[in-house]
């Protein structure tokens, strides 16, 4: 059904097809140009990058080739702070035309910095983006990633504007003012976090907004999601809610923003990273050691043309995996799986190792759950237990095939799914299910799946838990 909503005459198109779809032997020549002029570029800036290849023996691009690349050092997040603001600049102070960042772990911030040609390519990646969930000149575009600091809101802007699209920016919060937004525009395009096009789906069905007996009806083809790690089943639960394609969108601050990978449309089935741009690799955590196509493990990106603050070989913390091949779009930009984890979110339960969403997939292939829950650390006891809170679905947001069948207990339902989590994860996990709107939602930036729970005289992190 979804499908039908492109005939032949609008199947979305590249953006930049010269570059999205170039043959392999071409691509690998850019790339090994746009490496070397990279490393003269960080050998001729010095710092902490140039000491690093020094230190390696490099003194000059000239002679490298990709497979080099494997041998050369690595950057990550303590670069940033240790360096922070200003201390990883290329080019002048002057030249810098704006600053992104996030707020970070522990109150630290992480703080990028753009030139204008920085701020046209960035654009450009956002227009590719959105160019491959099948918009173009005049599409609507409805933005409710948050505008500010967090690159998300202006990325997608930015990008838009490059596109010619028409773009709405809604940002974040004031989800009644969005649900009008929404039904007097009739936006085709959604973009936001995961998290929020529920909030937002939740809210367009109350309104009544949703479903075929709604009163305007659906308008959204297709939603471009990121921010935050999302599941095949959180896909499945949005596009159910919302009556759209839900596509990845991948990127993060320290490398441009969002944009550096994204899925297309007619696949749907990984991300496209725009490899001509971002180099990427995927190392083993621990090790830092290169991993094959198909094994997860740490993404790892050089930025081959950014002026102001390039990386080499900048470990995200991300976990996936990547895939080449060919993709019936068309692309042959390698493709990257949905980010399954953080390196450091993994969370260590009686020493077995887990990552939330590992959990969140057992949850959400549940139909009578809700696609909002949270996961709580119960520290109380000087133990480590793990409860996930989860909400039965509303009638009016399970939408026509979900929960089918007769009306379960909440005792039932918990004791399933306590059953196949400890299937799928070897894992006792406690299952708490609560009524619809129970768990915290988020009106701006990404949800907090994971909460503490270390006092036993303080409130539950989630009303409705047993203390
Ligand atoms: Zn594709």
């Amino acid at each position: 059904m979804l499908a039908m909503r492109f005939d032949n005459d609008s199947l979305p198109v590249m953006f930049e097809p010269d570059a999205e779809a170039m043959p392999a032997e071409q691509l690998s020549a850019l790339q090994t140009r746009r490496l070397r002029a990279l490393i003269d570029q960080l050998l001729a800036a010095g710092g902490v990058q140039a000491d690093r290849l020094a230190d390696a023996g490099v003194t000059s691009g000239a002679e490298l080739s990709l497979d080099d690349l494997a041998g050369l050092p690595t950057t990550d997040k303590r670069d940033l702070w240790d360096n922070y603001p200003f201390g990883m600049l290329t080019v002048p102070r002057e030249r810098v035309v704006a600053v992104h960042g996030s707020s970070g772990t522990g109150g630290r911030p992480t703080l990028v910095a753009y030139t204008k040609g920085d701020l046209a390519l960035w654009s450009r990646m956002c227009a590719r983006a959105l160019a491959a969930a099948g918009a173009g000149p005049g599409t609507i575009i409805h933005n409710a990633y948050g505008y500010g600091l967090f690159t998300g809101g202006l990325g997608i802007h930015q990008g838009a504007i490059e596109l010619g699209a028409t773009v709405v920016p809604a940002s974040g919060g004031m989800t009644a003012r969005q649900v009008r937004l929404i039904a007097d525009l009739r936006p085709q395009i959604l973009t936001c976090t995961p998290s929020y096009a529920i909030r937002l789906g939740e809210a367009l069905a109350e309104a009544g907004l949703t479903g075929e007996n709604g009163p305007s009806g659906p308008s959204f083809t297709a939603g471009v999601f990121g921010a935050e790690p999302w599941t095949q089943e959180m896909r499945a639960r949005i596009e159910e809610l919302l009556g759209l394609r839900a596509l990845d969108i991948y990127g993060l601050s320290e490398v441009i923003g969002p944009g550096v990978a994204s899925e297309c449309f007619v696949a749907a089935d990984g991300l496209h990273v725009n490899e001509d741009h971002f180099l990427v690799e995927v190392l083993d955590p621990s090790t830092g050691q290169r991993l094959p196509d198909g094994t997860p493990g740490e993404l790892t990106f050089t930025t081959l043309t950014k002026e102001a603050m390039p990386l080499l070989r900048y470990r995200t913390g991300d976990i996936a995996a990547l895939r080449t091949g060919s993709c019936p779009c068309g692309r042959t930009l390698v493709k990257m799986s949905k980010v399954t984890g953080r390196k450091d979110d993994m969370l260590v339960i009686r020493g077995v190792n887990v990552y939330p969403s590992e959990i969140e997939r057992v949850l959400l292939g549940e139909p009578a759950i809700a696609p909002d829950y949270a996961l709580v650390i119960d520290e109380r006891n000087g133990g480590l237990d793990l409860i996930a809170v989860c909400e039965r679905v509303t009638e009016r947001t399970s939408g026509s095939s979900s929960a089918g069948g007769a009306i379960r207990s909440e005792d039932d339902l918990s004791e399933t799914l306590e059953h196949r989590l400890r299937e799928t994860l070897g894992l006792r996990v406690e299952v708490a299910v609560v009524p619809p709107s129970t768990v915290p939602r988020t009106e701006v930036g990404k949800a907090v799946r994971v909460l503490r729970w270390t006092d036993s005289h303080s409130d539950p992190p989630v009303p409705g838990l047993p203390a």
